[in-house]
């Protein structure tokens, strides 16, 4: 029987919250089994850049990055966010030890082509990008990673990569060895039948039914990519998904964390 693995993800904007991020930890660390962490960014980038006087680039409202703001979200990504939460996580009992997908060759990926909009230094992930051995050797030694989302090429480039995509991606290729569940925290308790009723969770949505709702207007904006995202790693292994509050961590062993997709 393959091991439970946890894989967890957790928003920019929690990561902007010092008090919020604290009690996520908390109870990731008080999570029993195999884990993994993912982080987003946050806006600490973005300020850093601001105070260096380097410019944020977007395009159609999505960020470029260009070489200068490739430098600060290594910096600030993998190397102040991702080492503030290693800490507070050593803090709390969990020996949790900081990557880059570049460390161990843990995650590899491509720069994304130009076809009308250049991204700069953004990498997509491929088939077969996760060196699983990498990872579960770190997991079977006893070590929780916490992973920035900053990949590699395999040619000595760093490359800024969707958070989501990442976590994802560690749950397919590692659904193989263990029994993965994927989990989704950011500021919401769940996928919300009503945008503005922090109550109106769908406690579970199948695949069949994804479409529907995204016709109908009640998943949008960040959540449309996000479920995309999760019901394709259902169908290539993941055995299930969660999507809900950071804060409510401690209610997934219930099942009563947020939404729950399911094939
Ligand atoms: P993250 O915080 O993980 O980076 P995103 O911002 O990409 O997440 O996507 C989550 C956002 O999707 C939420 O902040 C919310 O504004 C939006 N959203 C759209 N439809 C829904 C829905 N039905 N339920 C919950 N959130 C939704």
């Amino acid at each position: 029987m393959r091991a439970k693995l946890w894989v967890i993800k957790i928003g920019g904007n929690i990561i902007d919250d010092a008090e919020g991020l604290g009690r996520f930890l908390e109870r990731f660390a008080n999570l029993r089994g195999y884990k993994i962490l993912v982080h987003g960014g946050g806006k600490i980038a973005t300020r850093m850049a601001a105070d260096l006087g380097i410019e944020a680039k977007l395009v159609e409202g999505r960020r470029i990055t260009d070489e200068a703001m490739l430098r600060i979200v290594t910096m600030v990504y993998a190397g102040l966010t991702n080492k503030q939460i290693v800490a507070e996580l050593q803090e709390k009992g969990c020996n949790a030890i900081g990557l880059s997908g570049a460390d161990g060759n843990a995650i590899r990926t491509v720069k994304r082509p130009v076809k009308t909009v250049d991204y700069g230094f953004v990498g997509d992930i491929l088939p077969g990008s996760v060196d699983t051995d990498t990872v579960a050797t770190f997991v079977n030694a006893g070590f929780t990673p916490v992973f920035s989302a900053i990949t590699h090429d395999g040619h000595g480039q760093l490359l800024n990569t969707n958070a989501d995509t990442i976590a994802a991606a560690l749950a397919v290729a590692l659904s193989a060895q263990y029994a993965t569940s994927l989990v989704y925290c950011f500021e919401k308790r769940g996928v919300l039948r009503d945008i503005t009723d922090e109550n109106a969770i769908i406690p579970e949505i199948r695949a069949g039914e994804f479409e529907q709702l995204k016709t109908s207007g009640i998943i949008a904006d960040g959540m449309v990519p996000k479920l995309y995202n999760a019901f394709e790693a259902i169908s290539k292994g993941v055995d299930e998904v969660c999507i809900g509050h950071a804060e409510d961590l401690h209610l997934l062993r219930e099942q009563h964390f947020g939404t729950r997709l399911v094939r």
